[in-house]
């Protein structure tokens, strides 16, 4: 017989949902920095057995802003700051792409930048988690978009962009957040709610 499949997964956006998105793009460890609340609110989601993934578009790699290598070193400082706090994403999925870069291969138009599913896809392939358990949580319209196209429950939060999109944007909107939040914290609270 087989066994029921109980993984859950939150998915976060990265900048504007973990830390501020500060200039728009982060290329150096020193610019990066959590919000006070991201490695409490993460470690709630681990205690509750969920899997945290990270999917994140990062164009300032097509842009040659950064490079990939740049990149891991900051997302080593992600996981070193909560790691010292208790907290551990589990994955962290990128999207170097964009059709606007210039580096190739990467300067292209691709399913892994969201609202595509790419990311999402790879992650379902891996951990076989029950979408309609699961979460999105993000500040940009691009991260609600790729959640309910996914299946997962979504959240706007209003820092980084969030604010922004929900006053400007909303009325255009063909995919609606189910939860409109304050923050991470704020999501991850209502999660443990809706179990
Ligand atoms: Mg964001």
């Amino acid at each position: 017989m087989k066994k029921d499949n109980l993984t859950k997964v939150v998915f976060l956006d990265r900048d504007g949902t973990v830390n501020p998105d500060k200039n728009g793009f982060i290329n150096h460890p020193d610019d990066f920095e959590l919000y006070p609340f991201a490695a409490e609110a993460i470690s709630l989601l681990n205690k509750s057995g969920y899997l945290v993934l990270i999917v994140t578009n990062q164009s300032g790699i097509a842009r040659e802003f950064y490079t990939l290598e740049d990149l891991e070193i900051i997302h080593k400082k992600m996981q070193d700051s909560l790691a010292e706090q208790g907290a551990k994403i589990d994955a962290i999925y990128i999207s170097p792409y964009h059709i606007e870069g210039k580096l190739e291969p990467y300067n292209i138009d691709h399913e892994d930048r969201k609202p595509g599913l790419g990311m999402f896809k790879k992650a379902l392939k891996k951990y076989n988690f029950q979408i309609n358990s699961s979460f999105m949580i993000g500040d940009r319209y691009a991260d609600i978009a790729f959640g309910k196209k996914a299946g997962l429950t979504t959240f706007l939060v209003l820092t980084g962009d969030g604010k922004k999109e929900f006053y400007k944007n909303r009325d255009s909107w063909k995919y609606k957040p189910d939860f409109i939040v304050k923050n991470l914290m704020s999501a991850v609270k209502l999660i443990e709610r809706l179990k």
